[in-house]
């Protein structure tokens, strides 16, 4: 193993540069080349590389976003797309290539390895914590933190003005971020993808605690609610069962994407780089490396992208009970 490359693909997300840093530190550690690849697959298509040294990495590790752009790349899901990208690489003698993205990423990475036979690891960076093979991905953490930070505002003017606010949080298949968020920023009610709690058991806690004398409310909502429901037809539906409820909602949107990364965030992306890399060395190709029981393991790409794991029950029963 000589040269290997890295990108960021899909949806950025806060503390992929800390994970950018640590492999090509870790390169240069274990005098290997690394050459960073710009906007993920599209600079593979396009052969957009720039070599990566020690310092080219310098006061990127506070920075939210990715130093390499990341994109969304049509080209890459045709075998000819493929094909140039293998070319381009081959050209610069890439033996190995690290992808930092989501389960996306991972499904072209694995394509990608099967057609052409380059070693690829995934490092897991999203921030909707949707991969299955680790507890958190890169930039869950920091994004729980804003939108705890957002929704503590919210509930400033909610409390003041005695309304009820619909928050909607990312998240269109996995309730990750509304629950932990939810539960974080105490959210009376929190409304996931996995489950569909219903509309009247909705009403019925806000008409309960309503009565039990709390005047505002805040009910976070992933965009992906299994109600099927968007927040605005929530407001609606609300307001037609308690008319005298003051309603209003607030969509977060991509201030969940931004912002320096959490200290969690940069750690857990630092491990990941330099196990990618190590993991490389032994020539250990295709998987993802992630973090487990406070541990860097390593999982098959291919259950990494198949294996689902489901809404934290006891999460929800807590939230339940803290909010009565
Ligand atoms: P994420 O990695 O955040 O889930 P996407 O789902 O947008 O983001 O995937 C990122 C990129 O990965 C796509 O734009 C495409 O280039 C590539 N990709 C995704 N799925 C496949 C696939 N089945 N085959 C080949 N490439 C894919």
């Amino acid at each position: 193993l000589k040269k290997i490359a890295v990108l960021t693909s899909g949806g950025d997300a806060p503390g992929m540069n800390a994970a950018i840093r640590a492999v090509v530190r870790t390169c240069v550690y274990h005098g290997i080349v690394c050459i960073g690849v710009r906007r993920g697959y599209k600079g593979m298509v396009d052969g957009d590389f720039v070599e990566m040294h020690a310092r080219s990495v310098n006061n990127i590790i506070n920075k939210g976003g990715t130093m390499l752009h990341s994109a969304r790349c049509k080209e890459f899901m045709t075998k000819e797309g493929r094909k140039q990208a293998f070319e381009n690489l081959s050209k610069e003698s890439v033996n190995a290539l690290i992808v930092i993205g989501g389960d996306g990423s991972f499904k072209g990475a694995l394509r990608f390895n099967a057609e052409f036979g380059i070693s690829v690891m995934g490092i897991p960076g999203t921030i909707d914590n949707d991969i299955y093979g680790t507890t958190h991905t890169i930039g869950y953490d920091t994004a729980l933190n804003t939108v705890v930070e957002a929704i503590d505002k919210i509930r400033d003017t909610a409390f003041s003005h005695d309304r009820l606010f619909f928050v909607e949080v990312m998240g269109r298949d996995a309730g990750y971020i509304a629950l932990n968020a939810g539960v974080g920023a105490g959210a009376e009610e929190i409304l996931v993808p996995e489950e569909n709690l219903g509309l009247d058991r909705l009403l019925e806690s806000l008409k309960r605690s309503r009565n039990s004398g709390k005047m505002s409310s805040i009910v976070v909502v992933a965009e992906g609610d299994k109600t099927g429901k968007s927040v605005f037809e929530l407001k609606e539906y609300v307001e037609q069962n308690m008319p005298d409820y003051d309603v209003r909602v607030s969509v977060l949107g991509h201030i969940q994407r931004g912002g320096t990364p959490s200290c969690f965030d940069r750690v857990l992306a630092s491990r990941m780089g330099v196990r990618a890399v190590e993991s490389l060395l032994e020539s250990r190709g295709g998987y993802m490396v992630g973090i487990l029981d406070d541990s860097m393991e390593l999982t098959p790409l291919e259950k990494a992208i198949k294996g689902h794991s489901s809404i934290n029950e006891d999460l929800l029963r807590v939230s339940d009970i803290i909010t009565v």
